[in-house]
This record gives C-alpha cells, sequence and structure tokens, in this order.
C-alpha cells in the first residue's frame, strides 16, 4: 500500500493508501517522485471524470508530469544509477507493436499513459518505470523544471514536426502552458519572432516578457492585421501552432499562415470543429498534427541544461504533497495568472 493522491470519481479526490504495483523488473528503475506538475487533463480527469473515449471508472491516481531520484535499479539497467535525478517520460508503449517500430511510439493503441484511465498516475512517493522511458537531469536542471520536461515535450515534438527554419515567423494560437512552451521550443529551435494569440491579459503577459514574443489580444487586435505589419499584407506567418482547441483559432489559423506555409494541430477541441479545407487548399498549406510526443525528451532537457529555455517564470505556485487536494481545487479554478501548478513530494 502507498499513499497517493487518488480520483476516487468525477469531482472526488482523496488522499489516501492504495494498492499499486511496485514489482521491479530487471529493465526497470524505481523512482522516489520529488515534484510533480498538475495538466489540464489531470485536471479535467477531475472536474469531468473523462476526456474522450477515457472514462474514469474506478479510482485513479493522477498525475503524470513528474521528476525525482532513482532509489533501486532492475538487473539489466546500465544507463541509470542510484541517486540519479531524473524526469520520466509517462507513455509507456508495447516495444514490439508496429507504431513502436516505426519510431511513433507516441501513437501504439497499446500505450500505456500515467493518468490516463485505468492507468494510475504518479502523485505518490515512489514508481516504478521503465529505464528507457527515465531521463538523468544535469546537475543544472532543477527537479521544478524537471518536472516540466513533460509539457514542455509537446511543443518541442511540434517544433519537430514543424521543420522550423531558421527565422521562422511563427504565431500560436491560445496561451495556456502549452501554448508557452510550443512558443519558446519554437524560439529555441531557430525561429527569428513568434506571435502568440489569447483573450486573458495575464496569460499574454507571462508570455510577453520572453524576447521574442509578441503577445496578440485577440479582443484589441486582429492576428491577421498584426501579422501583415511584420509579414506584408499579400503574406503571412510561416508555421502557425493551434494550441487551443477553440473553435475560432482555426480560421485565425488559415487567415495568418503564408502560402505555402504549415500548420501544426497541437491544441485538442472537446467536440469537431468547422475547419475551411479550401481555404487551406488555395494556400497549399501543410498541415501537420501531434499527439504527445516522441524521442524529444533528451532534447527539451538539453534546451533547458543550455540556457535556451527558460521555464522558472512558469511556476505559478508549488504545494507539499499534504495540501495536493487543494492545489487540485485552485487549479480547477484556472486563474489566468497560473500557468503551472506543483506539487512536491
Ligand atoms: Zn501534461
Amino acid at each position: 500500500m502507498a499513499q497517493a493522491l487518488v480520483l476516487e470519481k468525477k469531482g472526488e479526490l482523496s488522499l489516501r493508501e492504495i494498492a499499486l504495483p511496485s514489482e521491479l523488473g530487471p529493465n526497470d528503475v524505481r523512482i522516489a517522485i520529488h515534484t510533480v506538475g498538475i495538466c489540464g487533463s489531470d485536471v479535467h480527469y477531475y472536474t469531468h471524470g473523462a476526456i474522450g473515449p477515457f472514462v474514469v471508472r474506478e479510482p485513479m491516481v493522477l498525475g503524470h508530469e513528474a521528476s525525482g531520484t532513482i532509489t533501486e535499479i532492475g538487473s539489466n539497467v546500465r544507463s541509470l544509477k542510484v541517486g540519479d535525478r531524473v524526469c520520466m517520460e509517462p507513455g509507456i508503449p508495447d516495444p514490439q507493436s508496429r507504431a513502436t517500430l516505426m519510431g511513433q511510439y507516441n501513437v501504439d493503441p497499446a500505450v500505456r499513459f500515467w493518468a490516463t484511465p485505468p492507468i494510475h498516475g504518479c502523485l505518490t512517493p515512489s514508481v516504478v518505470h521503465p529505464a528507457a522511458f527515465t531521463f538523468k537531469l544535469p546537475d543544472n536542471v532543477s527537479f521544478a523544471e524537471g518536472a516540466m520536461i513533460e509539457p514542455l515535450a509537446v511543443g518541442v515534438h511540434a517544433s519537430v514536426k514543424a521543420a522550423i527554419k531558421p527565422g521562422d515567423i511563427c504565431l500560436v494560437t491560445g496561451c495556456g502552458p502549452i501554448g508557452i512552451m510550443t512558443a519558446l521550443a519554437a524560439l529555441a529551435s531557430g525561429a527569428g519572432q513568434v506571435f502568440i494569440t489569447d483573450l486573458a491579459p495575464a496569460k499574454l503577459a507571462i508570455a510577453g516578457q520572453y524576447d521574442g514574443i509578441r503577445p496578440i489580444n485577440v479582443r484589441d487586435e486582429k492576428p491577421r492585421d498584426v501579422v501583415d505589419a511584420t509579414c506584408g499584407s499579400d503574406w503571412g506567418v510561416d508555421v502557425v501552432f493551434e494550441a487551443s482547441g477553440f473553435a475560432g483559432a482555426y480560421d485565425d489559423a488559415l487567415a495568418c499562415v503564408r502560402p505555402g506555409g504549415t500548420i501544426v494541430f497541437v491544441g485538442m477541441p472537446i467536440q469537431k470543429v468547422p475547419f475551411d479545407i479550401v481555404a487551406a487548399q488555395a494556400k497549399e498549406i501543410r498541415m501537420e498534427t501531434v499527439f504527445r510526443y516522441a524521442n524529444v525528451y533528451d532534447r527539451a532537457i538539453r534546451l533547458i541544461s543550455a540556457g535556451k529555455i527558460d521555464l522558472k517564470p512558469l511556476v505559478s505556485e508549488t504545494f507539499p504533497f499534504d495540501q495536493g487536494i487543494a492545489a487540485f481545487e485552485r487549479a480547477a479554478e484556472a486563474r489566468p495568472s497560473d500557468v503551472k501548478l506543483q506539487i512536491v513530494l
């Protein structure tokens, strides 16, 4: 039995003992969890009890954005040792699946992802995880930053999919944690300028602290007008990252992308959204989608360690584990000035 932050059912959390698998296989490591970030998905399971086809039917431990310290290694593990500070990639695919063999293990239908029903998450003092999905943190990367590699990996994966070129001008629609991290990943990947849109001034102000990011409040300015001033009225941005999942943003994405440019769909709308295919065809744009990430954790860690991305301003507040439920209530308030709330064990 282990203490854990458990989503009993929609709207009901508890901090209690629960039986969790703890057997250490030969290719696994055991990790004492240090910091866990609260993700929008954790909050959505708490407030709605489901995300699409994933429905909370049994009590489930929440949390998938984690860092910690290795306390034990399996007999085959050579890449990591006891005492290493690490962060973990929360999705474990079937190593033999066709998707995994293609390198796209993130879309393996059999992937087991922390805190996605029925798989337990990591808001518990100790977890067992495959060494292959556990990454050593350099000394200059903190546990707080380590626990933000997971959302940053989404942005890095989106930049890989975008095939950013030096000096690209980008637009990110949506200034949530993933939107901001996508903008930072694009800049670190060589983008020369990144616009980011939202309705909430507090969110835009946080993004606007970073050199190279130009916030656009869509209540005050039309994204296309702002883009025109930089790119010319007959052109547009090289890459749009749609990171809001908000129906209205798809028209902005199409209006702002240049002919022959790229739209990367990062945000997940809760319902089907209308999308103007002909507008996309008329500019012959390239469209890419991302589902979580694959093969970018090491790159994301390196960008932090090298000082190319500073995530520290994005930690809004840190809660002790015994205040974990209060942390989730705060997250459910969705204060516009909160980017990332974290729980320290
Ligand atoms: Zn997350």
